[in-house]
């Protein structure tokens, strides 16, 4: 499957691992728009928001413990933070395989672009 996130959890492309288990893989962004810019991914091939099942709603809940640990091991729980998911043209996803982006240790701005 060409897809790079799932080259990424494969190693046959490098990246700055900060969470890695079973199931997900969290890595810095390699273009950050933010002090913190992290990516949270399911190991599971998923494109996107839109194609979720029922079935996969346990691994995302995961992803999302995942995040929010990963932003608190980061210092990012007191000052607080984003999280993304981008969906699709309209939502700007260029990566076709779910991933949650954790933004933080700067002030954001609402609403989003
Ligand atoms: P999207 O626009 O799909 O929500 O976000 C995709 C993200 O993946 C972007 O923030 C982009 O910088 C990041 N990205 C794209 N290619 C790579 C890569 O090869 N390595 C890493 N670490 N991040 C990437
Ligand atoms: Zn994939």
């Amino acid at each position: 499957m060409d897809c790079l996130f799932c080259k990424i959890i494969e190693g046959a492309i490098p990246a700055q691992k900060v969470y890695d288990d079973d199931d997900v893989l969290a890595f810095l962004d390699i273009n950050p728009v933010a002090p913190e810019h992290i990516l949270v991914i399911p190991k599971k091939h998923i494109a996107k928001m839109s194609e979720l099942q029922e079935e996969d709603a346990p691994l995302m809940g995961k992803v999302m413990h995942v995040a929010a640990k990963v932003a608190e091991e980061r210092g990012m729980a007191e000052s607080g933070y984003r999280m993304v998911i981008n969906n699709g043209r309209d939502g700007l996803q260029t990566v076709f395989h779910i991933h949650v982006h954790v933004l933080g240790k700067r002030k954001m701005s609402w609403p989003p672009g």
